[in-house]
């Protein structure tokens, strides 16, 4: 397989040529960070979103699915904290004119000197062989000890100084550990500036009556202020969680990398509520089952990992991100953050409602504690896409690129090809395609010769092909080829479904 920097471009392109992804008004040469779902795109989202629903909505009783709007009181957004601190410091470099966020910048500075300790790791480690001692020597070293000392320099002024809105230390910092451009290779900086994430528009008919309201920058908020109407009408017992899909949208500094940061994207969000004292085993409880989930596509494991969080942010008592190895490296994929009753209470300070639980077991009013899990439909859908892009060496000299993608989650489940324009065989193909549809996606084709056929399918992950020859206007069999080992087998037509089903429930 290709190295991982090609390996992302060919994933982009392929999305392109199939039908996945588009850049955004495309023939007006694009709009930066925002992208169209294609024809097999769209499927494969509505696929992820669906898994997704039905393994946190219908597989758990006591969570329930809302859909609540985009837009929302704009007083939302002042209690949850997005009007004052959802902010990013921001720097441009005054030769590239790159605008970066100044974080990233410095915590891009400390990975290369933790690498630098892995190196250092390594290298001693082939030195001593079996006599090593990994301990012992990342306490003596002097090189490690001083790249240690630096990181936590730096991290013991970062990480205030983002708290306290601190621009003019986060500006020292760059220039102390002399960071440059990744593109011009420049010192020459502007001054860090505080820039607040969320888009706004004007909502009202006249100029005099408009209110500016906010493109939520999450969805997570319809959830909070829903949590009352919806625990009452469900009758919904805590511990219980609600969930929602949807739109949310971030004015990002640096949105590059395709689909992965977006100005517009999609998040899968579920709130829980539970007794407070009770978080952090619930928490626990997430981590795994989130975990889980992740795995149970099929994905190999140790593309997953971890990362719990120093930092925390002022809403939280524990977070964690699951990270995936995304062909730019490991990256954050979800987030499992206990947000303790911090959104629950600001909503009852800012509204003036109660929002409190009677918890019949033992007969108190509390304001529930909340577990949320929230992972990007976007990002999931460029994991799911970059792990099941294959180049495979079929026969001496051929290659066929291959979406080895879980089968519960493929556009298409099967595509039914009559060998031939004549002899009846298109009607035999359409009689299955009726009766297939209903219950599956199916693609019906007759152009071009099979091979051809074969490998547009492939490309998009469709799991099954099904041919239709002249035998099958004899016995009513027809070939059945699995897309990743390539086999084909003969099945009557009446067995095409039970194999399709079977293999989806794998
Ligand atoms: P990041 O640190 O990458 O900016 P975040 O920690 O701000 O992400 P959260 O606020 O926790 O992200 O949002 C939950 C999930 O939403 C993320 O794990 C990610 O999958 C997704 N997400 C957030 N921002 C974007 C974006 N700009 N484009 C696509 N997906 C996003």
């Amino acid at each position: 397989m290709a190295n991982t920097e090609d390996l992302f471009k060919k994933v982009i392109a392929h999305a392109k040529e199939y039908g996945f992804v588009f850049q955004s008004s495309e023939i007006y040469d694009g709009l930066s960070a925002v992208y169209d779902y294609a024809q097999n795109g769209s499927e494969l989202k509505k696929n992820i979103r669906d898994y997704w629903w039905k393994s946190m909505v219908q597989m758990h009783e006591n969570i329930v699915g809302i859909d609540s709007a985009i837009f929302m009181h704009p007083t939302v957004w002042k209690a949850s904290g997005h009007v004052d601190a959802f902010n990013d410091p921001m720097i441009d470099n005054k030769d590239s004119k790159k605008r970066y966020r100044a974080d990233v910048l410095i915590e891009d500075y400390i990975s290369k000197l933790e690498s630098k300790i892995e190196k250092e790791v390594t290298k001693a480690a082939k030195r001593f062989g079996d006599s090593f001692d990994k301990a012992q020597f990342l306490e003596t070293n002097p090189r490690v000890i001083a790249n240690r000392d630096k990181i936590e320099k730096i991290k013991s002024v970062l990480y205030p100084a983002m708290d306290n809105d601190d621009m003019a230390a986060i500006k020292s910092l760059i220039e102390n550990a002399g960071i440059v451009c990744p593109i011009s290779g420049s010192k020459n900086w502007t001054e860090v500036r505080q820039f607040n994430l969320m888009f706004s528009t004007q909502m009202g008919s006249t100029a005099e009556g408009a209110n500016e309201i906010f493109l939520r920058p999450e969805t997570a908020q319809g959830i909070f202020v829903n949590y009352l109407n919806v625990q009452k009408t469900g009758r919904m017992k805590i511990p219980f969680g609600i969930a929602q899909t949807g739109k949310a949208f971030r004015n990002e500094i640096v949105a590059r990398q395709f689909i992965f940061r977006m100005r517009e994207f999609e998040q899968m969000e579920m709130q829980f509520f539970v007794r407070p004292g009770e978080e952090m085993k619930w928490y626990d409880y997430w981590k795994e089952q989130r975990m889980n989930w992740h795995t149970s596509l099929g994905i190999p494991a140790d593309k997953f990992r971890f990362h719990d969080h120093e930092k925390l942010a002022h809403y939280a008592n524990a977070a964690a991100d699951i990270e995936f190895k995304f062909p730019m490296g490991f990256k954050e994929l979800e987030g499992i953050h206990s947000r303790t009753d911090f959104d629950l209470s600001a909503h009852e300070e800012h509204s003036g409602k109660k929002l409190r639980y009677h918890d019949p077991e033992i007969n108190e009013s509390y304001v529930p504690y909340v577990v949320e899990t929230s992972i990007g439909l976007d990002r999931m859908f460029l994991a799911i896409l970059s792990n099941s892009y294959t180049e495979e060496q079929i026969e001496e000299g051929n290659t066929r690129v291959v979406m080895k993608l879980p089968p519960v989650l493929a556009p298409y489940k099967a595509a039914i090809f009559p060998l031939t324009k004549k002899d009846g065989l298109p009607e035999k193909g359409r009689e299955i395609m009726e009766k297939l549809k209903m219950d599956y996606m199916c693609f019906y084709e007759e152009k071009d010769a099979i091979g051809k056929r074969y490998r547009r399918h492939d490309a998009i992950g469709t799991p099954y092909c099904v041919t239709v020859d002249h035998q099958t206007l004899e016995d009513n069999t027809v070939t059945i080829r699995e897309r990743d080992s390539m086999k084909q087998e003969r099945i009557s037509i009446d067995e095409i479904s039970g194999v399709i089903s079977q293999r989806l429930k794998g």
